[in-house]
C-alpha cells in the first residue's frame, strides 16, 4: 500500500481528499498543525501533527511514513486577510512550501499534488479560463500559490520532483455521506455563511458589490463540489503513478454562478428566505471566474458527479444541518 502525506489533511479539501485515498487503496497520512484544520476531519489514516515551517516536523514525518508522494493542501486561503497581513501568507504559503519541498529532496520522494488555484490568473482577459491563460495574480493569496507553482518547475530541474498543480475554482459541499463538511474558522466563504444565515445564525447575507459587468450586477464564480475536487486529486495522482509529465489541470464546472443565484439556490434548499444587504466591494475580487476543464476531463479522465449548485449546497445544508442538531 503507497503512503501519500497529506499536509493540510484536516482541512476541508485535504480532508475530502483523504476520504477518496483510502477508498482508493492508498495510505493518507495526514501532516497538519490543527491552526486551522479539526482533529476530527482525519478519519481514514494517522495524524501527523506538525507544522511546514518547522524542519524538524517535516523530517520526523517523512522518517516516520516514507511517503511515495506528497499531496499539498496546507496553506493560509483567504484573500482578504493575505491583503491585511501578505508577510503571514508569503511566510506559510511559500517558506513552508520550500522547506516541504526540501524534505521531498531528500527523502527521494519525487511526486507532488499541489493545490493550487484560480486565484493565480488574476483578472481573466477571456473567459472560461484555460490552463495556458496568463497567471497575472492580483492578492498577495493568488500570487503564493503563483511563487509555488514556479518553484515546482524549478524543484523538477533540479530534484526529479514531478508534480500536478490543480488549479481550483471555488470548493463548494460536502462529503454526500455526510462524514466531513466544511468549517472554517472564522468563515468567510459565500456559500457556509448564506446557509448560517438561513439557520438564524446571522442577521443578513452580505453581498460584497451589485455594480459588476455581470447580468445581476453581483460577482459570477465557478463552483466544484469537494468531493469532485478529491477524485482529481485521485486522478493527479495516478496520473503521475502512470508515468506521465508534470502538468497544471483547472478544476471547475464550466459554468458561473453569482452571488444573488447562490442565494436563491440556498433558499429553495432550506426552503425560507434569505435576508441579504447590498455593501461595498471587497478588494481583490475578480467580477467573473469560470474554468475551462476540459484538460481534467480529457487527460485525468475527471467527470464531476455534482456539478449543479443545488446538488453542492443540498449537501452544505445537510451537513450544517447534521451539526447543529
Ligand atoms: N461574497 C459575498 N458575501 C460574503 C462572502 C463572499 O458577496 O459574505 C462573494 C465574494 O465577493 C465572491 C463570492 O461571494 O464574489 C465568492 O466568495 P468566497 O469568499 O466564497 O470565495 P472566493 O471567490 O473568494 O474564493
Amino acid at each position: 500500500m503507497k503512503t501519500i502525506l497529506v499536509t493540510g489533511g484536516a482541512g476541508f479539501v485535504g480532508s475530502h481528499a483523504c476520504k477518496a485515498l483510502a477508498r482508493a487503496g492508498y495510505r493518507p497520512v495526514t501532516f497538519d498543525n490543527l491552526e486551522r484544520g479539526h482533529e476530527w476531519a482525519v478519519k481514514w489514516g494517522p495524524l501527523e501533527r506538525g507544522d511546514l515551517r518547522e524542519e524538524i516536523d517535516l523530517q520526523k514525518a517523512f522518517e516516520t511514513w516514507r511517503p511515495w508522494a506528497v499531496m499539498h493542501f496546507a496553506a493560509y486561503s483567504y484573500v482578504g486577510e493575505s491583503i491585511v497581513d501578505p508577510m503571514k501568507y508569503y511566510l506559510n504559503n511559500v517558506g513552508g512550501t520550500a522547506k516541504l519541498l526540501s524534505a521531498c529532496a531528500s527523502f527521494g520522494c519525487t511526486n507532488f499534488v499541489f493545490s493550487s488555484s484560480c486565484a493565480t490568473y488574476g483578472i481573466p482577459a477571456r473567459l472560461p479560463l484555460k490552463e495556458e491563460d496568463a497567471q497575472s495574480p492580483v492578492s498577495p493569496y493568488g500570487h503564493t500559490k503563483l511563487v509555488v507553482e514556479r518553484m515546482l518547475k524549478e524543484a523538477e530541474a533540479s530534484h526529479r520532483i514531478r508534480h500536478v498543480a490543480l488549479r481550483y475554482f471555488n470548493a463548494a459541499g460536502a462529503d454526500p455521506d455526510g462524514e466531513i463538511g466544511e468549517v472554517h474558522e472564522p468563515e468567510t466563504h459565500l456559500i457556509p455563511l448564506v446557509l448560517f444565515t438561513a439557520m438564524g445564525h446571522l442577521p443578513s447575507i452580505k453581498i460584497f458589490g451589485d455594480d459588476y459587468p455581470t447580468p445581476d450586477g453581483t460577482c459570477i464564480r465557478d463552483y466544484v463540489h469537494v468531493s469532485d475536487l478529491a477524485d482529481a486529486h485521485l486522478g493527479a495522482l495516478q496520473w503521475l503513478e502512470a508515468g506521465n509529465p508534470s502538468s497544471s489541470f483547472n478544476l471547475g464546472n464550466g459554468h458561473g454562478a453569482s452571488v444573488t443565484e447562490v442565494i436563491r439556490a440556498s433558499e429553495n434548499a432550506a426552503g425560507l428566505p434569505i435576508k441579504a444587504e447590498i455593501c461595498p466591494r471587497r478588494s481583490g475580487d475578480p467580477p467573473i471566474l469560470v474554468s475551462n476543464s476540459d484538460k481534467a476531463n480529457e487527460l485525468l479522465g475527471w467527470k464531476p458527479k455534482f456539478p449543479r449548485l443545488d446538488q453542492q449546497i443540498g449537501h452544505a445544508w445537510k451537513w450544517l444541518k447534521r451539526q447543529s442538531a
